[in-house]
């Protein structure tokens, strides 16, 4: 079976992982294997009035959708493209007005079935077939995600229609949650990278251009070898990603990273002393980690519901940093993931020289704990450049760039925008 508009790739059954992808010739690190058009695609609330809703232009001088007021376009030809998508919410905004508020995985969500009913008479395509393949993990879900997806099918028949089968819906939402890609304007829903199979040492690297995805090689692939993307953040321990692929995505992963573990010891690293740590102690330690990583995302969640102050938030890493040390080592992933929410709380406050300080911390161990080319790698020597030319710190400044430029130029692609973004910065302190 042939994919449209991928050359190079197949679909292919495997005994072990169902459908997945894989390549019919060779692709070297850094070449590009695929881009692929989002299936679905919707420009987020907030960003309104900014951008045009068909295709994301930012411009002054967009004009406003008649009925409703509030979608805006570049000219009659991208209003006219989507229509068919934005009828969906004009209506029902011009009859809710104020308490219009859906979530975006509904408004995504309601594009997608819009979509799928426009196109199954058609062409019942390879590409409807594969959404519906995801219905088989339906039976799978634990009762938490059950309740989520019970409100947003709950808000998605509120605004849009009632005739559609519940069942239906579930899968989909789970589907949507589980697979699409929230950047910071726009929710999108990739198919071709939903049909990817999961590897804790992937091939390839998923990034944007557009409303498009691309899918570049970041180890050699030959013909022949399955291709695979990482659905997880992958600076954790086995056990910590095993749990995480089961609880989400239903699996028990069996890449060679989560059979040989050799990664293990160095994301666990034990603080040298004179009398080394008991096992028991260890295990309470990381209980305690995980316990504290959990408090600490809903302090940051709740943060406004909660009261619940920036310099607190930073206390609370502090604290856990100083009560982790006496096991855990300076590059301990337990410890790296709280310097990196210390990290974060800085750059929140502006405090510059303490984000910088955390970021010198973690870049090390992080390029050491992520695969070669790795995008939680390159954004962090992004930022760390950033900030040591802010405090005018040149000479490691551009060090750094020159870093998180490496890694994108293989990630990205040479042509990327953001590519070329850091190339003019590293040119501006010659
Ligand atoms: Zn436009
Ligand atoms: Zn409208
Ligand atoms: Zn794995």
């Amino acid at each position: 079976m042939k994919n449209e508009g991928i050359e190079g790739t197949e679909r292919f059954v495997s005994p072990e992982r169902g459908r997945g992808l894989r390549a019919l010739r060779h692709f070297s690190v850094g070449e590009l294997l695929f881009s692929c058009p989002a299936y679905s695609y919707v420009l987020t609330v907030n960003e309104r009035g900014a951008h045009c809703e068909h295709c994301f232009t930012r411009r002054e001088d967009l004009f406003k959708c008649g009925k409703c007021k509030q979608a805006y376009y570049c000219n009659v030809e991208c209003q006219r493209g989507d229509w068919p998508m934005h009828k969906l919410e004009c209506m029902a905004m011009c009859a809710y007005g104020e308490n219009w508020c859906p979530s975006e995985t509904v408004r995504l969500v309601a594009r997608i079935i819009m979509k799928q009913r426009v196109t199954t008479e058609r062409t019942l395509s390879e590409k409807v077939l594969l959404l519906k393949e995801f219905e088989s993990h339906l039976d799978k879900m634990d009762s938490e995600k059950d309740e989520i997806v019970q409100a947003d099918i709950a808000a998605l028949h509120h605004f849009y229609s009632k005739h559609i089968s519940h069942r239906f819906l579930f899968f989909f939402f789970w589907a949507v949650s589980i697979f699409n890609d929230v950047l910071s304007r726009v929710v999108f829903f990739f198919l071709s990278v939903a049909l990817m199979n999961h590897s804790c040492s992937p091939n390839v690297i998923v990034t944007y251009k557009g409303t498009a995805a691309e899918v570049r090689a970041v180890q050699e692939i030959n013909p022949g070898e399955e291709i695979f993307n990482s659905y997880i953040d992958l600076l954790y321990p086995t056990e910590d990603r095993k749990e995480r692929l089961l609880e989400s995505y239903f699996f028990t992963c069996q890449c060679t990273e989560c059979t040989t573990k050799s990664k293990d010891k160095a994301k666990m690293e034990i603080r040298k002393l004179s009398l080394p740590p008991e096992p028991e102690e260890i295990q309470s330690m990381v209980r305690y980690a995980k316990n504290i990583i959990e408090e600490f995302r809903r302090a940051k969640h709740y943060k406004n519901i909660l009261h619940i102050f920036p310099s607190e938030l930073l206390e609370m890493c502090e604290l856990s940093q100083e009560k982790m040390g006496a096991i855990f080592g300076d590059t301990n992933v337990y410890m790296l993931h709280m310097m990196y929410q210390a990290m974060g709380v800085c750059l929140y406050m502006q405090d510059w020289d303490g984000a910088m300080s955390y970021g010198e911390k973690i870049v090390q161990p992080y390029s050491v704990h992520y695969p070669a080319y790795s995008l939680n790698v390159a954004s962090m020597y992004l930022k760390l450049g950033r900030l040591y030319l802010g405090l005018e710190r040149k000479t490691q400044g551009v060090k750094a760039l020159k870093k998180a430029l490496a890694i994108m130029e293989v990630a990205h692609g040479k042509e990327h925008h953001y590519v070329a973004e850091v190339k003019r910065e590293i040119e501006e302190q010659k």
